[in-house]
């Protein structure tokens, strides 16, 4: 098995860990860009949004339940943050299992074009 976050999540490449239930891992991104930087991943693989069919859509659901979970008990529910979910080459995705970022504690800069 090649994939990194398939590593980190049989504990082959440690992690700092957020969250953890039988569907999904959330760890500290190690290159965090903001007071908060977190990654949620489906333990399952699938390479990016492109991958998840229709029947499986539920664990975006349940990512999205997780963030939810994570940002109020950190506590920057309350100020806001952002979900990123890079995909392919055009979109920046450099690891090929699909995460959501979760980037918080601070005032994000607005996207320019
Ligand atoms: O969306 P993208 O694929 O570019 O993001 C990958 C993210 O995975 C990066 O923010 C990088 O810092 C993070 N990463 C990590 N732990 C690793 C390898 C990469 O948190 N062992």
């Amino acid at each position: 098995m090649s994939c990194l976050f398939c590593k980190i999540i049989d504990g082959e490449i440690p992690c700092t860990k957020v969250y953890e239930d039988d569907k999904v891992l959330a760890f500290n991104d190690i290159n965090p860009i903001a007071p908060y930087h977190i990654l949620v991943i489906p333990k399952k693989h699938y390479d990016s949004i492109i991958d998840i069919d229709e029947k499986d859509m539920g664990i975006v659901a349940h990512i999205h339940t997780v963030i939810n979970k994570i940002s109020s008990e950190k506590g920057f529910d309350k100020t806001g943050f952002r979900i990123v979910n890079n995909c392919g080459e055009d979109g920046g995705q450099e690891v090929k299992h699909i995460h959501y970022h979760v980037l918080g504690g601070k005032k994000l800069p607005v996207y320019e074009n």
